[in-house]
């Protein structure tokens, strides 16, 4: 077993740290008041800046503009850009725009990328992904309402989505619709790009989250789609193929969220360890000396090494065996390391006092933001299930490891 950090990500880690502590950091409040259109000028000037550092896109295969970096490296970048929440954004890699673009790379048509993903990939567009409806339960999405008609060389497009990330300003959604009705329930739906403009594409609202609605890619929109008419040729990928698509997405896409989770982690760790050490509890005591903190910190230490470890082991998998040989690692890391995350930014907070839950610090955004880790890619629930599941069948008829 070799735990040491690949070559590539020694070279690039502490460049990529020191740009999101330096530059990054620093601002991402502003930007978080102001929002990302107003923010949009300075935005620009950082991602210019790295892409000029050669660490533009770092998913995506050099002839695209990105870095090609390989599962475990992207990994550790991930963790790196998570130190800041405008970490992934200005190095061209964001949800939902990186799983679009893998997805969009892989199955797409040579027209569809050079005319969405070379664009998006450059930072030159920004996209969304809408699955999710409000009528029905997202843990289980075969069951869809919103319907692609087809109509000679058309898609008539029909339905209600919600919680599509980003849909405000994007230029294009893909859209999982169902275009066989009839079919097998993993067979029924197909994906489409679907551009914004097109006439009956409504964005209702961004959906407040918990008093915040945000706005840009930092919002989660509602979407009516009324006779939505698109070319035959905006499919993406073989039609009604759209699950076997969505689940292609979600693959790396979780190992870069609980990458991004753990940068997350380490920064509200270090933060909570600044605040004990400098709060003067009376005599010149700092609140670091009193034991119940000191437990939160070697606790949340504990947590965090066993999560890297379990995250790095899954990409590591995945990289060698494929994503079906690590399909439980991968729904293990997915419920772990959310919930990790979640009690580290609690004792953040608790540390804190007062302080943790006003804007003043980034705290307040990650506990509000990010308690969603717990619900999207699949809710705790279900990863847990499935660990469980395939577990246990070794256990059935008397049987046993
Ligand atoms: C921050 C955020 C961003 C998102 N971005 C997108 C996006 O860009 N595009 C998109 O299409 N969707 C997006 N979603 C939606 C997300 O995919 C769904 O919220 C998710 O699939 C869960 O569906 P649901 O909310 O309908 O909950 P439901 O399916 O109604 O489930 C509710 C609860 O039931 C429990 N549960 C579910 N299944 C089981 C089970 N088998 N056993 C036991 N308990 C269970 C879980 O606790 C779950 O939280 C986003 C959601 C969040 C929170």
């Amino acid at each position: 077993m070799d735990f040491s950090t690949p070559a590539r990500a020694q070279r690039f880690l502490p460049e990529v740290s020191a740009f999101v502590r330096d530059e990054l950091q620093p601002v991402e409040l502003d930007v978080l008041r102001d929002g990302f259109t107003a923010s949009a000028g300075r935005l620009r000037a950082l991602r210019d800046k790295v892409k000029a550092m050669g660490y533009w896109a770092p998913h995506m295969p050099e002839e695209l503009g990105g870095m090609q970096l390989g599962l475990v490296d992207h990994a550790l970048m991930s963790e790196a850009l998570g130190h800041s929440v405008l970490g992934h954004y200005v190095f061209g890699c964001p949800a939902p725009d990186a799983g679009n673009m893998e997805i969009l790379h892989k199955f797409g048509s040579e027209a569809q990328k050079e005319r969405w993903l070379a664009p998006l990939v450059a930072g030159e567009m920004r996209s969304c992904f809408s699955m999710t409806e409000p009528e029905h339960a997202g843990s289980n999405p075969t069951r869809m309402s919103c319907s692609a008609r087809r109509e000679g060389d058309h898609y008539v497009i029909n339905g209600h989505k919600w919680f599509t990330t980003a849909a405000d300003g994007s230029d294009f959604a893909i859209v999982m619709a169902v275009t066989d009705p009839q079919g097998d329930a993993y067979r029924q739906a197909s994906m489409i790009i679907v551009p914004t403009n097109t006439p009956g594409f409504d964005l209702v609202r961004n959906i407040p989250i918990m008093g915040d609605a945000g706005e840009a890619w930092a919002s989660h929109g509602e979407i009516q789609y009324r006779d939505v008419r698109v070319p035959v040729d905006n499919l993406l990928g073989q039609e009604h193929a759209a699950f076997a698509i969505a689940q292609e997405r979600l693959g790396p896409g979780r190992i870069h969220h609980c990458m991004r989770w753990l940068g997350i982690c380490e920064r509200a760790l270090d933060m909570m360890c600044r605040r004990a050490a400098e709060r003067d509890m009376g005599e010149g005591k700092p609140l670091a000396s009193k034991q119940i903190v000191q437990a939160w910190i070697a606790e949340s230490r504990a947590a965090i090494n066993a999560s890297r470890l379990s995250v790095l082991q899954a990409a590591w998998k995945i990289e060698n065996e494929g994503f079906y040989a690590a399909r439980e690692e991968i729904s293990l890391i997915k419920f772990f390391v959310a919930e990790v995350m979640m009690k580290v930014i609690d004792r953040a907070i608790q540390v804190h006092g007062a302080l943790g839950i006003t804007s003043d610090t980034i705290l307040s955004w990650y506990y509000a933001h990010e308690r969603g880790s717990r619900i999207y890619d699949g809710p705790d629930e279900v990863h847990k299930m499935v660990v469980a599941r395939r577990m246990l069948k070794a256990y059935a008829k008397g049987g046993g490891k």
